[in-house]
């Protein structure tokens, strides 16, 4: 049997397509490891609106933000087999994942020189490879030479739901509505900026979730990977 070589693998997609579910899933079962760099995007997000780099009227203090964020201690940190952003000292995954910050993170993230701070901490935790990473561009610009690029998309009605159903279980209290609104405006921002679009690249293979389980997606990814890698048998999946 060959095993998957130290590759890295791209998941790119819409909004609450599961990428971050599907890679997650994908790292454990083959041993790689998860980046997740919309928690990157995330957390200059959170800091910016936490020092008031987002006014009160949503207005973005852009030469300020230039000024601080070369020093901006944003890092991921392992713990029981669990990645986490954390902000210096202070683990920063709940606060990354509020509607607000949300809100704020699809404008703060299409600033260049936000995008060419997070792709250089994305390439510095990604070195040696055998690597995950789930985005918008990362298949396109992060990593235009992964081995491995899979698209993920999802009916938007479906994708909606299921944020709203994530969110109510970490105790938020958003209406179905706010949660479609807001990501079909992330989807057009994503898809419509000037620097690293979100779009799917030429080499992709689309993965449509709509009206899967994530055990068929699991099945999907490994008969790819099969296939890619001449793989005869299966990590001990049960299907
Ligand atoms: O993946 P997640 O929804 O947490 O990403 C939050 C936001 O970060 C996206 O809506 C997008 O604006 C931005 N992002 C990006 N490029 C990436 C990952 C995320 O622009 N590679």
């Amino acid at each position: 049997m060959n095993s998957i070589p130290d590759i890295i693998i791209a998941v790119d997609g819409y909004s609450s397509t599961g990428k971050s579910t599907f890679a997650k899933m994908v790292a454990a079962e083959y041993g790689f490891l998860y980046l997740d760099s919309g928690a990157m995007y995330r957390g200059v997000t959170l800091y910016a609106l936490e020092e008031g780099i987002i006014g009160a009227d949503g207005s973005i203090d852009e030469a300020r933000l230039k000024k601080e964020i070369g020093p901006l201690d944003l890092h991921f940190g392992r713990a029981d087999g669990v990645t986490r952003l954390y902000l210096g000292e202070r683990c920063i995954e709940t606060e990354i994942r509020t509607l607000q910050v949300s809100s704020f993170v699809s404008p703060i993230s299409a600033i260049p020189f936000v995008r060419n701070y997070v792709d250089d901490r994305l390439h510095a935790f990604s070195e040696g490879g055998r690597v995950i990473m789930d985005g918008r561009d990362i298949g396109t610009t992060v990593f235009p030479n992964a081995e491995v690029k899979i698209f993920m998309t999802a009916d938007e009605q479906v994708r909606a739901r299921r944020r709203y159903d994530e969110l109510v279980a970490k105790g938020q209290t958003p209406s179905l509505e706010e949660v479609l609104a807001n990501l079909k405006e992330r989807d057009y921002i994503d898809s419509h900026r000037e620097t690293s679009p979100l779009r799917r690249a030429d080499d992709a293979y689309v993965l449509d979730n709509t009206h899967m389980t994530l055990h068929e997606e699991l099945v999907w990814m490994l008969g790819l990977l099969q296939g890619r890698f001449n793989i005869l048998d299966s990590p001990g999946l049960s299907c």
